[in-house]
C-alpha cells in the first residue's frame, strides 16, 4: 500500500475564485495535501482530461512563483461538465458540497489507481427496531469516504477507530425481512471489511451544536489512529480537512439516543481547506521504536517539521505547527494517509 510521503508535496498556493467556487479549490487543495495522490499524477499513467489538468497545475506550481494566484478553474470546469452530463448537476450553479464534488471527481478521473488509494470496503446490514434483528448483510461494498455521525467527543484515537471500524447511520424506509413491518426510518449497521492508504470520513452533524448534547468545543478528532491490518497495525494520519463555516450546512442524521431522525437543511455558506506539509525529509523524522505497544500511536507518528496551513481561495496562512492543533468543530471532511 502507498505511504505518506510529504516530500512529494509542494507548499499551498493562493486559488483564485472568481465565481462561487470554494468548495473546488477547498477540494483540490485537499487533494494536493494527499502525497498519495499526487505520486500518481506525478507517475502520468492516466491520460484523461482531468487527470492532465491535475498534471499540469502541479506542474505549474513546482516551477512558479508561489507568491502568485493560481487558478484549478480548468479542473473545475471538467468536472462540472461531467456532473452535468452524467447527472444533470451544475456544480458551477451556486455553493455545493465538496463531498459530492469529490465523488464525481474520481468518478470523472476513470483512473483505478487513484480510487483504489480511497477505497474502503464495508459490510452493511439494516436493523430493525420493530422486531430488534438484524436483515440481511450487504457485504463488501465500496465506497470512497466513510461517513460517520458524531455522538460524542472522539478524540481519543482507540474510540475514534472502533468508530471506523463499526458504527450506525440512519437510513431510508425499511421493510423488515423478518418480521415485514416499516420501518420509518431504519438504522444500518456498517462494519469494516477492508481499508487502503487513505481515509476520507465525512462528518455528518458537525456545526450544529445542540445535536447529542454536544457543545461545539466537545467536537474533535485524533490526529491519528490506527486499524489492524491482516499481518501488521496500519497508522493513519491527519493531513488535510476541509471545513465549513458560516450556520447554512445541510445535515441529517440519527439519534440512537432518542432512536430519532434529525434534518437540518440549508445551503450556503464557504468552504476553506487546512492542509499539513512538511519541512523536513522523512528520513530525519523517522524514528525505531521496537517495543511499541498496539495503540502507542504517539511515538511512531512524525511531527517533526509538520505545519499547517489554512488555504482559503487565494489566502494561504501557516496556523500552527503544532500536532494537537487539527481540531474543529466545523470540519467537514477529514483525510487520514497511512503513514
Ligand atoms: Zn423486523
Amino acid at each position: 500500500m502507498r505511504r505518506y510521503n510529504p516530500t512529494v508535496l509542494h507548499k499551498p498556493v493562493p486559488f483564485m475564485n472568481n465565481g462561487a467556487v470554494c468548495w473546488g479549490n477547498s477540494l483540490i487543495q485537499f487533494l494536493l495535501s494527499c502525497p498519495q495522490f499526487v505520486e500518481i499524477i506525478n507517475e502520468g499513467t492516466g491520460r484523461n482530461d482531468i487527470f492532465i489538468e491535475f498534471e499540469k497545475l502541479i506542474k505549474k506550481i513546482r516551477t512558479g512563483n508561489p507568491d502568485s494566484q493560481y487558478g484549478p478553474i480548468a479542473i473545475i470546469s471538467l468536472l462540472n461538465n461531467f456532473s452535468t452530463r452524467h447527472f444533470n448537476i451544475n456544480l458551477q450553479n451556486g455553493q455545493q458540497c465538496p463531498d459530492e464534488a469529490f465523488h464525481f471527481l474520481i468518478d470523472a478521473m476513470k483512473n483505478d489507481n487513484i480510487e483504489y488509494i480511497f477505497k474502503t470496503r464495508y459490510d452493511s446490514a439494516p436493523f430493525c427496531n420493530l422486531c430488534k434483528k438484524f436483515g440481511d448483510i450487504n457485504r463488501n461494498e465500496p465506497n470512497i469516504t466513510i461517513d460517520l455521525e458524531f455522538h460524542k467527543k472522539l478524540n481519543n484515537p482507540v474510540e475514534f477507530s472502533e468508530n471506523i471500524k463499526k458504527h450506525m447511520l440512519r437510513s431510508e424506509k425499511y421493510v423488515c425481512d423478518k418480521c415485514k413491518q416499516t420501518n420509518t426510518i431504519s438504522v444500518i449497521q456498517y462494519s469494516l471489511r477492508m481499508a487502503q492508504s487513505v481515509i476520507i470520513v465525512r462528518v455528518k452533524n458537525n456545526n450544529v451544536g445542540g445535536n447529542f448534547g454536544l457543545s461545539k468545543e466537545n467536537v474533535a478528532y485524533p490526529p491519528h489512529f490506527s486499524l489492524e491490518g491482516k499481518d501488521e497495525i496500519l497508522n493513519y494520519k491527519l493531513v488535510a480537512q476541509i471545513i465549513h463555516s458560516g450556520s447554512q450546512y445541510i445535515t441529517s442524521g440519527y439519534n440512537p439516543v432518542s432512536q430519532k431522525p434529525y434534518f437540518s437543511a440549508h445551503s450556503g455558506g464557504h468552504y476553506y481547506a487546512e492542509v499539513l506539509r512538511n519541512d523536513h525529509s522523512p528520513s530525519a523524522q523517522s524514528q525505531s521504536n521496537s517495543h511499541l505497544n498496539k495503540y502507542d500511536i504517539p511515538s511512531v507518528v512524525p511531527t517533526h517539521g509538520d505545519i499547517w496551513y489554512r488555504c482559503n481561495d487565494f489566502s494561504i496562512t501557516q496556523i500552527s505547527s503544532d500536532i494537537s492543533y487539527p481540531m474543529n468543530n466545523s470540519s467537514y471532511l477529514l483525510m487520514y494517509c497511512l503513514i
